[in-house]
């Protein structure tokens, strides 16, 4: 069983974020950018399954910028994927058109399993693996915090509100990873070197075919509201005082 995993080039989860002067948008100029931490987890749990016998082989996919192939996909092929494909575009693409984009490369890979991250840091969407699921008509087991390959069928134990749930789909099917899935492994100096040999085809959003247009508008971008600075009370008594006065306590 081959496994796809769509890794996204974003943020690195250590920078803050700044705001563009103009309000358009956050302000990626010379800032460290990194995979989705997610999608290091998806990388993680497909390289698991293949190395317990349950897969033959990982391949990743990004839709992104050219220099992806030279980071993240070279640092997805150093933790044990096999081999990866590069979108390349430079423009932003919404997750519909990322979904679709991916639907098309399911159709030509025919994975078993396509193991996605639950959702991208940059724009916290959560939407990519559920639309994909949609537009190929296959099971999703989303949020995973445990994956199970029996045969053609995985069981997925997913993290929902107030305790854990455990879906039993049938293959070909879609997961979205969890924090609490796996602890993704470091790639290796040596292994970064290997992976160098490792193949990676490049695409454009033309070789699919797919209407990427915009469907969003991004009206403004704001920084968050800067926080009151906190005030020092001398007693219980003065707290509560303060709190019936802001009308919170009784
Ligand atoms: P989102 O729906 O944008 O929060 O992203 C959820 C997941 O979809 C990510 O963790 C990735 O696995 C995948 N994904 C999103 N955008 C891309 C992209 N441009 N290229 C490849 N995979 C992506």
């Amino acid at each position: 069983m081959k496994v796809l995993v769509p890794v996204k080039r974003v943020l690195d989860y250590n920078v803050k974020p700044r705001v563009k002067a103009d309000g358009t948008g956050v302000d990626l100029a010379n800032v460290k950018m990194s995979m989705n931490p997610f999608d290091e987890i998806a990388i993680e749990e497909a390289v698991r399954l293949k190395e317990k016998g349950a897969a033959s082989e990982v391949v990743v996919v990004t839709i992104g910028v050219p220099k992806a192939e030279t980071d993240i996909l070279l640092t997805a092929r150093a933790m044990g994927a096999d081999r990866a494909i590069l979108i390349a575009t430079d423009d932003e693409v919404e997750p519909l058109a990322v979904a679709k984009l991916l639907a098309k490369v399911a159709q030509e890979e025919q994975p078993g399993l396509i193991i996605l991250g639950k959702q991208a840091i940059d724009d916290d969407a959560n939407q990519t693996g559920q639309m994909l699921a949609a537009l190929l008509g296959w099971a999703q087991g989303t949020f995973a915090s445990k994956v199970e390959v029996n045969g053609e069928r995985v069981s997925v134990t997913r993290e929902v509100d107030g305790g854990l749930e455990t879906v039993d789909l049938k293959l070909p099917a879609i997961v979205t990873t969890d924090l609490r899935l796996n602890e993704p492994r470091y790639a290796t100096l040596p292994n970064i070197m290997k992976a160098k040999s490792k193949p990676v085809a490049k695409k454009t959003i033309a070789d699919y075919g797919v209407d990427v247009a915009p469907r969003l508008k991004t009206l403004k971008v704001v920084e968050p509201g800067k926080r009151q600075a906190g005030v020092k009370v001398g007693s219980v008594d003065e707290l509560v005082e303060r709190l019936k006065g802001l009308g919170v306590a009784k």
